[in-house]
């Protein structure tokens, strides 16, 4: 069988079996609508109440304030565009975000504040937008980022909304969080958090969005009132189900992974930089254990990921979109990264199934490819 090496975790990691396992039964025998009220419902709705539950324990939060979606992009537009839709006052947030908060931002004429070279949001920047708009409805800074791994110091932000803007809702996306920090430090801090199933082993089309306190977006679907009117659409029962497995395993193991998935982010980060002329974007005290972005000056990522793949090595240059098409990352963009290195910008990014050996393999295809394009070898 073709050798497949597979660096894209923040795109997508694989199924866990005990996910797979947990919402087979969902797909097969009780495959009945929740909302029902014969017995046959009553027990897709238990499975659900019981995923909810699960979910809500692992981030710190009240079953109640658990709402399913569709996916993670899906929780971002609730929140950005369910919150200006509500209530008076503009979005604001980062430069950085992924653009499934960024669009609805900018979509509703809000505010988009500058990052600094490591994709932190400015501080200073945040204050000072927060201070011009006037009326803020929501702010949305993301927990990590989703090409570079920036992990957001959110208690600092969490400091300057309150302070500058004491009536807005402040949202975090936190997709990218799931497996490398514990939720339950995150969801205080903060009034709405975004999270998408199949970034922890769930599966894909699934998202969660935590609705706390005095925060009620608006529903964005609407129709038959599930989710307690925050969001239509009859349940996903098997993905909510397997998202709860997931999830839940994803915080047993998480301080292990966080270790073990460190150490495989510095071998590889260590060998390719001593090997060939590389930046790495964020260092590792910045970011996720499970993101390396490295740029290679005088490369193109597209000729290198096309490499990369004939020797069986999965990854990206930027976020995944839909076309496939490689548009200039706004992100490096937005953190001051020349245009020419972003050009050769490589995200090699990392999960529960990433082994030793599958980093060595891998590693060394990143540098031949490099060698290569450079006409070094
Ligand atoms: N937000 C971030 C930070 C992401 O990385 C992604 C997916 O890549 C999303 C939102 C969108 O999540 P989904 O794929 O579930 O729509």
């Amino acid at each position: 069988m073709e050798r497949l090496l597979y660096l894209d975790h923040a795109a997508s990691t694989p199924m866990r079996p005990a996910a797979v396992e947990a919402m087979t039964p969902f797909l097969t025998d009780c495959f009945a609508n929740p909302s029902g009220s014969h017995r046959f419902a009553r027990t897709a709705r238990r499975a659900v109440d019981e995923a909810r539950e699960q979910v809500a324990d692992v981030l710190g939060v009240l079953p109640g304030e658990v709402v399913f979606t569709g996916c993670g992009t899906e929780s971002d537009n609730q929140a950005v565009t369910g919150s200006v839709a509500g209530r008076p006052g503009v979005a604001v947030t980062s430069a950085a975000e992924h653009h499934a908060v960024l669009d609805p931002v900018v979509a509703s004429g809000g505010v988009v504040v500058g990052v600094d070279a490591t994709g932190h949001i400015d501080l200073d920047g945040l204050t000072e937008a927060l201070r011009a708009a006037g009326e803020v409805a929501v702010v949305s800074v993301m927990a990590v980022n989703n090409e570079v791994g920036t992990v957001t110091d959110l208690e600092a932000v969490a400091a300057v909304v309150r302070r500058e803007a004491p009536g807005a809702w402040l949202h975090t996306d936190a997709v990218q969080a799931a497996c490398w920090l514990d939720l339950r430090t995150v969801t205080p801090l903060v009034d709405m958090v975004s999270l998408s199933a199949h970034k922890f082993g769930g599966p894909k089309g699934v998202g969660v969005l935590v609705v706390r306190g005095s925060a009620s977006p608006a529903p964005i679907i609407r129709g038959g009132g599930q989710e307690r009117e925050r969001r239509s659409g009859t349940s996903n029962v098997a993905g909510i189900v397997a998202t709860a497995a997931a999830l839940g395993e994803t915080d047993a193991e998480r301080a292990t992974e966080v270790e073990r998935v460190g150490a495989l982010r510095s071998r590889l980060v260590e060998t390719v930089v001593a090997e060939v002329d590389a930046r790495e974007t964020v260092p590792a005290a910045a970011s996720v254990p499970g993101v390396a972005h490295l740029c290679f000056e005088g490369v193109e990522n597209e000729a290198l990921l096309f490499l990369l793949d004939t020797e069986g090595v999965c990854a990206s240059a930027a976020s995944a979109c839909a076309s496939g098409a490689m548009e200039p990352s706004h992100v490096l963009a937005a953190m001051g990264v020349s245009r020419e290195l972003a050009g050769g910008a490589l995200r090699l990014s990392f999960g529960h199934t990433s082994t030793v050996d599958e980093i060595d393999a891998a590693s060394a295809a990143v540098v031949s490819s490099v060698r290569r394009l450079r006409g070094e070898s």
